[in-house]
């Protein structure tokens, strides 16, 4: 009796509905930031719509330009510069002293035809109080090419690339020294999103809220074995950044 009691208690309401009396689940909070950190690649535009995979063979061809290789023997070469480095770029600089300018001009020039204009994200952005940054180990022209695509070069305060923070890329803690330096931040009222966790470790230690951006793809695993990233280190995880954007108590 008891039993056809409670199964009659929940006929009217949806399954997915918490129980009577329950308080539902608290937003994420966010209400004490003021600063919101960005990265760029595979984080304001998705991973799977071929920008960074140009890129990628970018890299690879230059390092095959570079060094007299095929391009498998190249991509291993890269690969190796990528994980002892951060970024090829701090591998090449460090290990075949090239000028890091010509290299970013090469690798970006890029077709951004897949690109599109993303009104839902400049709205989710256009709500957040405060200060929007793009934090990039790319180049401000890319990113300028990016922002200027998606319709969102009006949404950012400044943009933090890889000479603004000296060629020493993410995850070095010396990259968010300068950023932070550039935009003369709190880190406690700040937050910062990327699809990198690890990228996530050192603004963590420095008190920002930190959102991993997990969009399934290989460039967010591969990379430099250190800092690992654990749970502690990632405050907030997402797939889609704008349906959390629009829900984050703010
Ligand atoms: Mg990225």
């Amino acid at each position: 009796m008891a039993m056809l009691w409670r199964m009659n208690q929940a006929l009217p309401h949806d399954q997915n509905d918490p129980p009577a009396g329950t308080a539902p689940a608290p937003l994420p909070d966010f209400t004490h930031v003021r600063d919101w950190i960005f990265d760029l690649d595979n984080t304001l535009y998705r991973a799977d719509n071929g920008i960074f995979a140009q890129i990628d063979a970018n890299m690879t061809r230059y390092v095959a330009n570079l060094l007299g290789m095929e391009r498998d023997a190249a991509r291993a070469v890269q690969k190796q510069l990528y994980r002892d480095h951060g970024t090829t770029l701090a591998g090449l600089i460090a290990v075949y002293g090239i000028d890091p300018e010509p290299y970013l001009a090469f690798v970006h020039d890029i077709d951004l035809a897949g690109l599109h204009p993303d009104p839902d994200l400049h709205r989710a952005l256009a709500r957040l109080p405060g200060r929007r940054f793009v934090f990039t180990n790319g180049c401000r022209n890319h990113a300028r090419r990016i922002l200027e695509r998606l319709g969102l070069n009006d949404m950012f305060e400044q943009v933090w690339d890889i000479r603004t923070i000296g060629f020493v890329p993410k995850p070095e803690p010396a990259a968010y020294g300068h950023a932070v330096k550039a935009g003369n931040i709190a880190p406690a009222k700040a937050a910062m999103f990327d699809d990198i966790a690890r990228n996530l470790v050192v603004p963590h230690d420095l008190g920002m809220t930190t959102v991993w951006l997990d969009c399934q793809s290989d460039w967010s695993r591969q990379g430099p074995e250190f800092p690992v990233a654990s749970a502690a280190h990632i405050d907030h995880e997402t797939r889609e950044l704008v349906s959390f954007l629009d829900t984050i108590g703010i």
